[in-house]
């Protein structure tokens, strides 16, 4: 039997930040999670292996494009056994490093599946074989969230695929179909095409990203129009059958053709919290209709001596937002008065263009009837994305006219994902308006569209010739 000070379950982003911060707090800390090593669903079949795919896409989308400069590579020829392993190794150099971390730390990573016994302890079923009990003062649950596959998209044949099966790279289809225009279903989609697959997306809503907003998406949409084969926009589908040929998709909404066979199909229309931990009934821990398990702005649950963190406890499922609330909530075991209360959580969907947005929304500020000032500054006015051959991008700012203060940053464009960082900081520091403006950027960088959407707002924009009105 082991008895600690925290155990952590679950060693995504959220769990092994949390054990890693304890442990250097000084506490005794176990962490169980049933991979070798920690790194959960980001690390191993979400993040990074989907990014070291994107890397390649971008590669291979950027050779092509170098035609238009009169330097013609050619089409690639892929070893996918190769990228494959590629792939495989990014994945393991960045696990052996987060276990060599957690062997510095002397957090007891134990190689399992935990069940909770009660408020202070719990079982875990070993990988070797066996049991342990682990007897704890405080837990925090980290066990992330699951792809949500409704049953009409649930058929038993592998060429069905979630996001795991999909970066296996199990082949090249001739043809893909991907179920859901959000996060995965682009960034998937888009390595795919780029890997030679025609592949259509099907959404349900009006538009790709619904998150996001519309000027930044309409960017990103046309660049997709071309890379891949289709995009239906208010659609559903309502059947899929496994033929020998393929898989026949029946499409309900405004597509035109109402059936149609791929070679493959994704789906990717959302992921659900993985609350289902065993024993939980046996403490107070509370969980919501949407299953996620209710906490309070320092991550505890219903009972005490428990906390949750990351993708189980809400939206956003994001990596970033998992391991600053794993942080949180050992500081606030460690007796610090602090709670989980960002001003803005960057999103980034890695697509080419990227999209990136923190803060709030144009869309959100226009639904809360918000009054607010939005400084857009496109790319086509700047000298770097000229140089690169890459108009099409778009920074904006939503700004409080009063105050000059920044609400929310929206980005679309290559290597947005980078920019937008300089976003949150300004949201978490109160920059207005005039700190961004009078912050000198290098010249000539993407950065610089930050500074100039802030000369927008007060109409004296050196590359833009938007003078105010009024
Ligand atoms: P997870 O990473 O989900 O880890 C939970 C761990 O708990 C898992 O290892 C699981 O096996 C373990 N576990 C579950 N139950 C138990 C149990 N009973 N006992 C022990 N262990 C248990 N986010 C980003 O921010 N950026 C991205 O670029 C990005 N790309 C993504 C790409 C894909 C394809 C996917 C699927 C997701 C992506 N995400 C991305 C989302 C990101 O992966 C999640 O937000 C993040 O992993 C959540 O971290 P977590 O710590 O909450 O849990
Ligand atoms: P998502 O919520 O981003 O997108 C799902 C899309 O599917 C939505 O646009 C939705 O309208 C659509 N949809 C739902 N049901 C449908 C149906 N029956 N037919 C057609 N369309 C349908 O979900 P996801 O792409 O599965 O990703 C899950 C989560 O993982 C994301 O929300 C995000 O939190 C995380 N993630 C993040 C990143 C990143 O940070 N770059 C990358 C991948 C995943």
């Amino acid at each position: 039997m082991i008895s600690t000070q925290l155990v952590v379950v679950g060693g995504g982003p959220g769990g092994y930040a949390a054990a890693f911060l304890a442990a250097d707090l000084g506490l005794s800390v176990a962490l169980v999670d049933p991979e070798v090593n920690p790194g959960g669903v980001c690390v191993y079949r979400g993040c990074i292996p989907s990014k070291a795919l994107l890397h390649v896409a971008k590669l291979i989308d950027e050779s092509r494009h170098a035609k238009a400069w009169g330097i013609a590579f050619g089409e690639p020829t892929i070893n996918l056994d190769q990228l494959r392993e590629f792939k495989n190794n990014v994945v393991k150099r960045l696990t052996s490093g987060t276990g060599q971390l957690a062997k510095h730390r002397k957090v007891n990573y134990i190689q399992g599946w935990a069940e909770i016994v009660d408020a202070h302890s719990l079982r875990v079923k070993l990988v070797a074989g066996g049991e342990e009990t682990v007897q704890f003062e405080h837990a925090i649950l980290a066990t992330g969230s699951l792809p949500a596959i409704p049953p009409m998209l649930k058929i038993d044949d592998p060429r069905v695929m979630d996001s795991t099966a999909a970066l296996d790279l199990p082949d090249i289809p001739k043809s893909l179909l991907v179920v859901g225009g959000g996060y995965i279903g682009l960034e998937l989609g888009s390595v795919y095409a780029a890997l030679g697959s025609a592949v259509t997306v099907v959404e349900m809503t009006p538009g790709l990203l619904p998150g996001a907003d519309r000027d930044l998406v309409d960017i990103l949409a046309k660049r997709i129009s071309q890379t891949m084969k289709s995009v239906l926009l208010e659609t559903r589908v309502v059947q899929m059958k496994a033929e020998a040929k393929g898989i026949r998709v029946t499409f309900e909404g405004k597509a035109e053709a109402k059936e149609q066979l791929f070679d493959r199909v994704l789906v990717a229309v959302g992921r659900r919290p993985n609350s289902a931990i065993p024993g939980l009934d046996k403490t107070s821990v509370q969980v919501d209709s949407r299953g996620f398990i209710m906490v309070d702005e320092q991550r505890r649950t219903h009972e005490p001596s428990i906390f949750a963190i990351g993708d189980v406890v809400g939206e956003p499922m994001l990596a970033h937002k998992a391991s600053h609330e794993g942080r949180v909530a050992v500081e606030v075991m460690a007796g610090e008065n602090v709670a989980f209360a960002p001003r803005a959580i960057p999103a980034v969907v890695f697509t080419d263009p990227e999209l990136a947005w923190c803060g709030l929304t144009e869309a959100q500020a226009a639904k809360e009837g918000r009054h607010v000032t939005v400084a857009k500054f496109p790319w086509g006015a700047s000298g770097r994305a000229i140089s690169i051959d890459r108009t099409d991008g778009l920074t904006k700012l939503i700004l409080d006219p009063d105050t000059e203060r920044l609400l929310g940053v929206g980005l679309v464009g290559p290597g947005a994902g980078e920019l937008i960082a300089e976003g949150v900081l300004a949201i978490e520091m109160g920059a207005t308006a005039t700190d961004l403006k009078l912050t000198i950027h290098p010249h000539p960088t993407l950065t610089e569209t930050m500074m100039e959407s802030a000369e927008v707002f007060f109409g004296q924009a050196t590359h833009v010739y938007r003078p105010k009105r009024g």
